[in-house]
C-alpha cells in the first residue's frame, strides 16, 4: 500500500503540483493545481495507485470500472486491473457524456466511477448518470486525488489523498487584480 507521505512525496517530485493563477472548470480561480497526468507518467507508480484505490475500496465489488476521457482514463484501466474486471470510458459528445466505440453495459452490472481527481463532482455524476441510464448499479466513486472539501458525492467513494483547494471569484482574485494571466489547465504546455 502507498502511505500519504510517499504518495505526497511522489506528486511532487514528479512535477503534478503546479502554481500559478488557473481557471477551474467551476469558473473559479485558483492559485495551484494539481496535473494528475504528471503522477501518472510512471506506469509502476499507476498501477500501485490502482491497486491501492482497490484494496481499499469498502463498498460493493464493481463488475466494471467506468471512467471519463481524458482525466480517468489511465487511473482507470489501472483500478479495472486490480479489480480483474474490464474497463470502458466515456466521452463528450455534443458536450454530453457518453459512451461510445461500442461500448456497452449489461443492466444491472455494478459499476465503480474512476477518476484522477475530484473537484466540482461534475464530471463523476455525469458519468455516473450515462452508466445509470445504460441500466448499471453505481456502487461508487475512486480517485486518487479529493479537492471537494466539504462536498461529496451521492454514493460510497474513496480517494488516496484530500487536498485543500483556494478558489477565488473571478470579479475578486489577487491574481487577476495583480495582471496575471490566467491559464485553463490542460490547454497549455507546460
Ligand atoms: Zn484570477
Amino acid at each position: 500500500m502507498i502511505d500519504e507521505e510517499e504518495l505526497r512525496s511522489y506528486l511532487a517530485a514528479s512535477g503534478a503540483f503546479l502554481e500559478g493563477h488557473f481557471l477551474l472548470s467551476s469558473g473559479l480561480h485558483s492559485p495551484n493545481y494539481v496535473q494528475c497526468a504528471q503522477a501518472l507518467k510512471n506506469p509502476a507508480w499507476a498501477g500501485r495507485m490502482g491497486a491501492a484505490l482497490a484494496a481499499g475500496w469498502s463498498g460493493a465489488r464493481p463488475d466494471l470500472v467506468l471512467s471519463p476521457a481524458m482525466g480517468g482514463l489511465i487511473i482507470g484501466h489501472e483500478v479495472a486491473r486490480a479489480f480483474g474486471v474490464d474497463f470502458i470510458f466515456t466521452e463528450r459528445e455534443n458536450n454530453v457524456m457518453t459512451l461510445r466505440r461500442g461500448f456497452r453495459i449489461p443492466a444491472g452490472k455494478k459499476v465503480v466511477i474512476v477518476e484522477d481527481v475530484f473537484t466540482t463532482g461534475k464530471s463523476t455524476l455525469e458519468t455516473a448518470a450515462s452508466a445509470a441510464a445504460a441500466g448499471a448499479e453505481i456502487a461508487g466513486a475512486m480517485s486518487v486525488i479529493n479537492r471537494m472539501g466539504e462536498r461529496t458525492l451521492p454514493f460510497p467513494a474513496l480517494s488516496l489523498l484530500r487536498l485543500g483547494l483556494t478558489t477565488y471569484q473571478p470579479d475578486k482574485c489577487p491574481l487577476c487584480a495583480a495582471g496575471t494571466p490566467v491559464v485553463k489547465p490542460g490547454s497549455r504546455k507546460f
